[in-house]
């Protein structure tokens, strides 16, 4: 159940609820909804708004709904997931969507345009100037490329004969660092860059893979990508890997956040799976380091993208014992909680980027902190975002949410989540491990999936009686 505030602040709480029924009612049977609505939602209230969907614009609806349609019917997406593998994995020039103009236009109308951003910064701008007019207050914009090298030309000898990184590598970080800083300047203040260290190549995959310091040239790129995202008043995060680079990731990112994140607003912020059985303490350790240094702690913090590939032990056994760790690893958060015995320290500056497709999650966290502020008590900043293409009906009531809190003057309203879209850019090409990795999570949520085609239904049936 939601709970209730027994907060005095009437107006607020009432509309507090709305908002987190309305979330919360997503989940549920239709059936289950109009009994809902017709028990929690009193007489003497202004009614909901029609419907949180009506900001999309009817092509986006009917596109999102042709394509959610096909990715929730197993049918379609077995033998889709195989021709989205083979054109990701090939080498044949004919696959290559960058060359096969026939294939570029069929990958372009069906699944790239929906999920992602554009190939040129003409296209990613008119992309994200798009979903602001939506009302999302911001987006997450990350560059697709993935830098590939041969093997032997990884590593050159140096005069003293031992092994070293050859040019090549050092390279590859160099063009990684401009692309990241090229991306970032597509973005605006309060949006975040998204930063994905394993498209820096070799260098910064060994380092990370053999949890070795920082690298002099990766110190020096990040430097230079976190004082430009400081300047612009944009922040950052670090995309989550698979565990084999996750703890070297992890150590490379808490040296970051110590360096960056210096003022009580985050700049950096790293990303915690919740579906690792080790993700709460590692949590621990980030919130006690935090604490212990005086620096202020980021946490973008998802459920894990990687159950295909990892390692199955590492994760928790069921998807409910990963629904509690993400809600556990929220509510740490938002009620700012020291890990257990940590007497001598408090609760660092910290702020929380909730990236879920989950409503069930969202909403139990927005209660949460909405109900610390009610009651006066510390929190963190809450934000939340999805994936561009995905759980659409989920981040337009997130819209709907902050834009009703901005007509109310409360501090507590004030500091409802803002609501952002995260995308991925570039070439057909160079997206379509991305594009791979979004068809293989439709097929892990095809009842959400069908929640999505549903309601895109009844918006569009609303548009045509209406
Ligand atoms: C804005 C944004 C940024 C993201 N960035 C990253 C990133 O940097 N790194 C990354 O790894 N992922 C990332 N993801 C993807 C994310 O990890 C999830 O794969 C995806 O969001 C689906 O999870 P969900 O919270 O939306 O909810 P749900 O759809 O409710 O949960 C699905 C997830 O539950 C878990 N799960 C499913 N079945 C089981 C099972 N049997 N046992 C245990 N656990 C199970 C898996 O993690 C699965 O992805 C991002 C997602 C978003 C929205």
């Amino acid at each position: 159940m939601i709970p209730r505030s027994t907060s005095l602040h009437v107006g607020v709480n009432t509309r507090v609820l709305q908002v987190q029924t309305a979330i919360y009612r997503r989940h549920r049977s239709t059936k289950q909804r109009f009994h809902d609505a017709a028990v929690v939602t009193p007489t003497t209230q202004p009614p909901l708004e029609v419907s949180s969907m009506a900001r999309l614009p009817t092509r986006f609806v009917l596109r999102s709904l042709l394509l959610t349609s096909l990715m929730s019917s197993k049918l379609v997406l077995k033998p889709a997931l195989a021709v989205l593998n083979v054109v990701t994995n090939s080498k044949s020039a004919i696959l290559n969507p960058d060359r096969n103009r026939i294939l570029n236009k069929v990958l372009r109308w069906t699944v790239y345009d929906h999920f992602c951003a554009g190939t040129n910064r003409a296209e990613v701008s008119k992309t994200v100037a798009d979903i602001k007019s939506i009302g999302y207050q911001g987006v997450i914009l990350g560059y697709s490329k993935e830098i590939v090298l041969d093997p032997n030309e990884k590593l050159a000898r140096d005069e003293a004969g031992s092994t070293t990184y050859s040019d090549k590598c050092y390279n590859m970080v160099e063009e990684w660092k401009r692309g990241t800083l090229d991306t970032l300047s597509m973005v605006g203040s309060g949006d975040f860059l998204a930063v994905k260290l394993t498209g820096a190549g070799p260098i910064a995959v060994d380092g990370m893979a053999e949890k070795s310091a920082m690298p002099e040239v990766m110190i020096k790129a990040m430097d230079e990508i976190c004082s430009a995202a400081q300047a612009q008043g944009s922040r950052l995060w670090l995309d989550a890997e698979q565990q084999v680079l996750q703890h070297g990731l992890d150590d490379w990112a808490i040296e970051i956040m110590r360096k960056h994140n210096k003022s009580d607003k985050p700049l950096v912020y790293n990303t915690i799976q919740g579906y690792l059985k080790a993700s709460k303490a590692n949590l621990d350790i980030h919130i006690t380091l935090a604490a212990k240094e005086g620096w202020a702690l980021g946490i973008k913090l998802v459920r894990g993208a990687y159950i295909e590939h990892e390692t199955r032990s590492l994760i928790h056994d069921t998807k409910e014992e990963t629904d509690e760790s993400y809600d556990l690893i929220a509510d740490t958060m938002l009620c700012r909680r020291m890990p257990e015995g940590i007497k001598e320290l408090t609760f660092p500056h910290a702020a929380l980027f909730l990236a879920t497709h989950n409503a069930a999650s969202a909403a139990k966290a927005i209660s949460t902190h909405q109900n610390r502020l009610l009651a006066h008590k510390p929190t963190v900043m809450l934000e939340c975002g999805q994936i561009q293409g995905m759980a659409d009906e989920l981040s337009c009531e997130l819209v709907q949410n902050y834009e009703r809190a901005l007509k109310d003057s409360s501090a507590a309203n004030m500091s409802v989540p803002k609501a952002f879209k995260c995308m991925a850019w570039g070439s057909v090409s160079e997206c379509m491990q991305y594009l791979h990795r979004r068809a293989i999570e439709n097929k892990g949520a095809v009842e959400r999936t069908q929640h999505m085609v549903t309601a895109l239904r009844q918006e569009l049936w609303r548009r045509i009686v209406g």
